[in-house]
């Protein structure tokens, strides 16, 4: 099968940023709920290009949400929400109405955004390097040669040079996910979307997966990032969201929001997850 182009240039290689200027992600009051539970309250956020988003919130205040509806595995209920220039979930047509877009445009929209999540999903029977090379052989139309020389680069990058041959049984919860980010980024995303990434790593495993996340936002990646590292966020976060109860009660630089909170919520999360 032949990659299909989508309306922006695919960077060249796997893990490389993207050029240009126009927001990557332009959510404007993105509601979503779940039968009469109000899950996204009105959000408004900008990523651009190169930038990194982190979000922060207690349990239950709509991240996983936002980044679901952010990668078109949930559509939103009203609003606007673009990606990459696209409108997700919704689109207008002619009419001026609202429709919501068909699954397969959804699913092309998808493989545009890497996407890791809390439990690294890699396919058990399959090596580091088979996990990794699998996606660009059957979405990129990569050949097989072509497409492990980059799992290989990627799975280098990551830290993982000596583990190419290993199955995930034999890995550590920390090399899981680095695989898992590897797999991500052998997709070519413009966008990477990281939800909880190491919540559910041993304490001492978390900091070689938040080496990795800071490599790629150093390198230029377009990220959004949902998690509890406050540490993380300052040091990496262009922004950050704080949300509560589906609405963002407070962004902005890390410098300000992290360490001089306008919001008595704000102040009472940073209190409990430090
Ligand atoms: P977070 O990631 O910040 O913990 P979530 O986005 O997972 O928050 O959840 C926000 C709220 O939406 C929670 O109250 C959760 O119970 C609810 N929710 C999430 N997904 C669904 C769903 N598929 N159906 C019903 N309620 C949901
Ligand atoms: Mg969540």
């Amino acid at each position: 099968r032949q990659a299909k182009a989508g309306p922006v240039a695919v960077p060249e290689e796997a893990g490389e940023p993207v050029a240009g200027d126009e927001p990557m992600v332009r959510a404007e009051q993105v509601w979503k709920w779940f039968g009469d539970t109000d899950v996204l309250q009105g959000i408004d956020i900008t990523v651009r290009p190169r930038q990194t988003l982190v979000l922060l919130g207690p349990s239950g205040s709509g991240k996983s949400t936002l980044l679901r509806c952010v990668n078109a595995l949930e559509k939103i209920d009203s609003g606007l929400l673009e990606v990459d220039g696209e409108r997700v979930g919704l689109r207008t047509t002619g009419d001026g109405r609202l429709h919501e877009m068909a699954p397969a445009e959804l699913c092309r929209q998808r493989t545009r955004i890497g996407m890791v999540f809390q439990r690294f999903n890699l396919f058990p029977h399959m090596t580091a390097i088979e996990n990794v090379a699998l996606g660009p052989r059957r979405v990129l139309g990569l050949s097989r040669d072509q497409a492990e020389a980059e799992a290989e680069r990627l799975l280098t990058r990551v830290g993982l040079r000596d583990k190419l041959d290993a199955y995930p049984a034999q890995l550590s919860g920390g090399q899981q996910q680095r695989v898992a980010i590897a797999r991500a980024l052998a997709m070519r995303p413009h966008l990477m979307l990281f939800d909880e990434p190491t919540s559910a790593l041993d304490p001492e495993l978390v900091g070689e997966v938040l080496d990795v996340m800071k490599d790629l936002a150093r390198r230029g990646m377009t990220m959004i990032v949902a998690t509890h590292e406050i540490g993380f966020a300052k040091e990496v976060a262009d922004t950050v969201a704080m949300l509560d109860g589906g609405v963002i009660i407070e962004s902005g630089p890390p410098g300000e929001c992290l360490v001089e909170p306008k919001e008595e919520r704000t102040r009472a999360f940073l209190s409990k997850v430090l």
